[in-house]
């Protein structure tokens, strides 16, 4: 493989998105319209990994020369243990999304989910966090990586809730040194909200989840990590509930691309006419 290499000077730089499953992935699209937009000279697939296989794709991905991959549901606390070394905010959501190969620190890992929802909620959406009461649905893997993100922006309160009360327990111990971050069973959640982040599954399987729609005032800004054709289950429910300012996942998704793109290539791609060309691709 090292002849092969070195004799194909001009062969595009290769990275992939490894999940399961993985065929509806956006991620090839995105990051070739990066590649044109950057002048980047490299080739990105999508990779169907079986369930319990991640080390041996990554490593037969590695030894055929590639550069960097992506990593998805559910392997990113796979990835987490496959690297070498990680960044801080890797570390911090336990999970990884971004793998870089060869770099000083052999195999590195980072996780740009985080950074990815807070550029689309703070630059994109122009939504305050400061201050403000947010409510985050769910207590998985992505919850679990864009904790620390939202809680660095100084909110007044974070509640989670989540159908499995211990789950959310269990992230509340685990970054309470980072604010005042509470958990809460959907029945018990009380109040109103000025932000309510939808980070579980429940969109995709077009379940409402029970709520109360008590919790949305006016001014409330509802935001679901899912996407798709039209609103969500949760935005519908949101919108029907009052709510007047509210946005898909379609956003975080492009950031945290981007952000991965940078650390792979040290170039920052323009994110809205990539954001746009997706939307209408739905
Ligand atoms: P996980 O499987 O790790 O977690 C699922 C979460 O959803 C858990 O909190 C689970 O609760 C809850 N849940 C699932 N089904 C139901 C239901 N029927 N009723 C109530 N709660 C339910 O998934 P992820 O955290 O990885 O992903 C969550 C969502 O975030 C997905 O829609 C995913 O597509 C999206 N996402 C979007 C990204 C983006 O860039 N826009 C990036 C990453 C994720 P419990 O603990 O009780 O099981």
């Amino acid at each position: 493989m090292q002849n092969q290499k070195s004799v194909n000077k001009n062969a595009p730089d290769h990275y992939v998105v490894m999940g399961n499953p993985i065929a509806h992935s956006k991620s090839p699209l995105i990051h070739t319209e990066f590649a044109r937009q950057t002048h980047q000279h490299l080739q990105y697939d999508r990779s169907l990994v079986a369930i319990g296989h991640l080390p041996e794709a990554l490593t037969r991905f590695h030894e055929a020369g590639g550069k960097g991959a992506n990593i998805t549901v559910p392997f990113k606390v796979d990835a987490l243990h496959y690297v070498d070394s990680c960044s801080p905010r890797a570390l911090q959501a336990g999970a990884v999304n971004t793998i870089k190969f060869d770099t000083e620190q052999g195999c590195f890992g980072d996780n740009t989910d985080g950074v990815g929802l807070l550029r689309d909620l703070r630059i994109n959406l122009q939504w305050p966090l400061d201050g403000r009461k947010i409510l985050l649905l769910g207590a998985g893997g992505a919850a679990r990586g864009i904790l620390a993100a939202l809680l660095e922006q100084q909110p007044a309160l974070l509640m989670i809730g989540n159908r499995t009360l211990a789950t959310a327990q269990a992230l509340v111990k685990e970054f309470s040194a980072l604010g005042n971050i509470q958990a809460s069973e959907y029945a018990e959640l009380q109040g109103t909200f000025d932000l309510i982040i939808n980070a579980t599954s429940a969109s995709l399987a077009g379940v409402i989840l029970p709520i109360s729609p008590a919790l949305i005032k006016p001014d409330t800004y509802c935001y679901d990590l899912a996407y798709g054709k039209g609103l969500t289950a949760f935005l519908q429910w949101a919108q029907q509930h009052g709510c007047e300012r509210y946005a898909d996942g379609l956003g975080m998704l492009v950031e945290q691309a981007a952000e991965s793109f940078y650390v792979w290539r040290g170039v920052r791609p323009e994110t809205q006419s990539v954001l746009q060309m997706l939307r209408a691709s739905l």
